[in-house]
């Protein structure tokens, strides 16, 4: 670093480090919150000025003002959306993957670190049941990931078949993740719906019924684990399905990924073994922290043959190697899979399973004193561990406000979602430190 131009920075890295440590290892505060954004901008002050405040004024600033103006995904009792509950040693571990500062996008500038990464991918690709020439990278999100796969699924049916005349599609259930129809709309492809049953799980019979009446289908999208619900659609039926036209399967497991560890549930995702491509978000139920996002395919030649930049100043790289540059669509890359790495490499992969069996535990426990209380009903029967339910006699005024209360006094992050056309009320459980009892008191 060259001190003539930025001068002594000793004292603020040393400052920076320490509150990191301290955040690490505190439990996080559950009533931290968004502010207005007028009101934050006016106790924030200005501190991008010509000459600087100063480390001390401007850590101090991010501590008592602009992180407290930010929820504790990783608290035990936030269960809004999808939280966040990362190992201390992953959190950790983050902070040395920025100080390494490495390039992770080609072999030739991060090998070592796209080695780790690629262990903890096949990690992954063992619980898939898929083969070991399997690979692939990790890109910042779901959102990423999905849509890297589709280009990939495209490009391999077009360099096999001419472009339909009235467009690429894919086919998809209505429970599939808005990042689905993110994707088309960037790829200017069509999304089909194929219904789901009456379980809520898009079927091979529905998929297949699509797929004989409709032209230029390259992809289906099947979820394990709908972000809503928490179900996972019959893959092995929709394997069959797309076996039978030639279509690709991708399968989003972004937040149910997860479940693929945990003996007691990896039944409900056979025929994921026959998928062509996979993402799973370890920033969800995979004690990773933000941002993370692990994406597979059964054939990595299709993905490097759909995302491989070129240009002049990149014909130096070597394009017979691992480069996670290839894989998607990104080219600069930091090695945001080494987090995870870390974390399996210090707790081992059977601690993973206990965690991610810990909280499908804790899932059923709240369900069964929902099931076993006169005040409030189970909507459905959960299958991994997102929890739905409902109060009787409530409409959505009273879930929002009850939602409210409870995210103001820290008591609990529950918000409400829509089931069949209802408001119900939502709980996700990815933190193996939640506690059911502490659930269902608040519940009471
Ligand atoms: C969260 C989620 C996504 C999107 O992932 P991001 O990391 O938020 O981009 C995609 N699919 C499913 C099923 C999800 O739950």
């Amino acid at each position: 670093m060259d001190r003539r131009v930025w001068g002594d920075e000793d004292e603020i890295v040393a400052a920076a480090l320490d509150y990191a440590r301290r955040r690490i290892t505190q439990a996080p505060d559950p009533v931290t919150g968004a502010r207005p954004a007028a009101d934050l901008a006016l106790a924030a002050g200005t501190a991008i000025t010509p000459w600087g405040i100063g480390g001390a004024a401007a850590l101090k600033l991010f501590d008592r003002v602009l992180a407290p103006a930010t929820r504790a995904q990783n608290g035990s009792m936030n269960l809004a959306y999808i939280p966040a509950a990362p190992t201390r040693a992953a959190l950790a571990f983050d902070a040395v993957t920025s100080a390494a500062n490495i390039f992770a996008g080609t072999w030739e500038s991060g090998a070592g670190a796209i080695h780790a990464e690629n262990e903890a991918l096949a990690w992954l690709t063992q619980l898939l049941g898929w083969p070991g020439t399997a690979a692939g990278c990790f890109v910042s999100g779901g959102t990423m990931g999905n849509l890297s796969a589709l280009i990939t699924a495209r490009a391999a049916a077009a360099a096999s078949r001419t472009r339909p005349t009235d467009g690429w599609k894919i086919v998809c259930a209505d429970s599939a993740h808005s990042s689905i129809r993110s994707a088309a709309q960037a790829m200017d492809i069509e999304v089909v719906t194929a219904p789901v049953d009456q379980r809520g799980h898009l079927t091979g019979a529905a998929v297949n019924a699509v797929l004989d009446s409709t032209t230029g289908v390259f992809a289906v999208v099947a979820t394990a684990g709908t972000t809503n619900a928490g179900l996972i659609d019959d893959l092995d039926d929709i394997a069959d399905a797309c076996e039978r036209h030639n279509v690709w399967l991708h399968v989003d497991g972004a937040y149910g990924g997860a479940g693929l560890a945990a003996p007691s549930v990896r039944h409900l995702y056979s025929g994921i073994e026959r998928a062509d491509s996979f993402i799973v978000d370890p920033h969800k139920w995979l004690f990773a922290p933000y941002d993370c996002c692990a994406l597979l395919y059964r054939d990595p030649a299709a993905a490097r043959a759909a995302h491989s930049q070129s240009a002049h100043y990149l014909d130096a790289i070597d394009r017979d190697v691992h480069n996670p540059s290839d894989l998607a669509l990104h080219l600069s890359r930091r090695a945001r899979g080494l987090p995870l790495w870390f974390s399996l490499a210090v707790h081992g992969t059977e601690r993973y399973s206990n965690a991610v069996e810990q909280t499908l535990t804790t899932s059923r426990l709240v369900a069964d004193a929902i099931r076993a209380s006169d005040h409030l009903r189970l909507t459905i029967d959960p299958k991994l561990s997102v929890v739905l339910f409902e109060r009787p006699g409530w409409g959505p005024q009273d879930y929002a406000s009850w939602s409210a209360r409870a995210a103001e006094t820290g008591a609990m992050l529950c918000v409400p979602t829509q089931w069949n056309g209802a408001t119900v009320l939502r709980m996700a459980f990815v933190n193996p430190d939640t506690c059911a009892g502490d659930i269902i008191d608040t519940l009471r």
